[in-house]
């Protein structure tokens, strides 16, 4: 990599204020700008860290240094991914998959409602900070869900991220205080599954 060269804050795909009532202006502000860019930061003081040491031919504790910059990576690209799917209640936001998605649900869990109560409790049921994710096995094309523990662990090579919701209290905090079940119930409202549809079929091509 040319030193230098890092990663960036992405736009969101629509304005502050664009998911309340289910997410507040205030809530998507700070949880972008601060939250969000403190990842960007991380992966890149990080990356400037290497670049110095190898200018320098200087010693760097490697294993202490790609577990932080997998934990910052790791936030950037599930922030990402979790901006591209939602979209504002009603315009594109919320309803139900259509299309591939709605077939590959179907066959995996029998119906929309099964996967949602599945989704749901896996939401519901991480243990301190992480991330719900849908995702696609690529050895056997069926549907899994996974939690990850903070930006990174339990992440298993090979699965691609379908959908993203963020259980991190940094994301729902202002918003619903301690009440993850009423942000989860929320983000029902928002899902983007126009998105999600798109990620599936990409990477069914693949
Ligand atoms: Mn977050």
């Amino acid at each position: 990599m040319d030193a230098g060269k890092g990663y960036t804050l992405p736009h969101l795909p629509y304005g502050y204020k664009a998911l309340a009532p289910y997410i507040s202006e205030v809530q998507l502000t700070l949880h972008h700008q601060k939250h969000h860019q403190a990842y960007v930061t991380g992966a890149n003081a990080i990356l400037e860290k290497l670049d110095k040491a190898r200018k320098e031919n200087a010693d760097l504790d490697m294993k202490a240094l790609l577990k932080e910059l997998s934990f910052h990576l790791g936030g950037f690209r599930l922030h990402n991914m979790f901006w591209e799917n939602l979209a504002p209640s009603g315009v594109g936001g919320g309803g139900i998959p259509k299309d591939t998605l709605a077939a590959a649900i179907n066959e995996e869990f029998g119906t929309f409602e099964r996967f949602k109560k599945e989704f749901t409790q896996t939401a519901s049921s991480v243990e301190g900070s992480g991330w719900a994710v849908l995702t696609y096995c690529m050895n056997t094309g069926r549907l899994m869900m996974m939690q990850v523990e903070k930006h990174n662990v339990n992440l298993i090579p090979g699965y691609r991220i379908l959908m993203a919701l963020d259980l991190w209290e940094h994301a729902y905090y202002l918003d619903y205080k301690n009440d993850r079940a009423k942000f989860i119930d929320a983000f029902w409202h928002l899902v983007n599954w126009d998105a999600v549809d798109a990620r599936f079929v990409t990477h069914q091509k693949k």
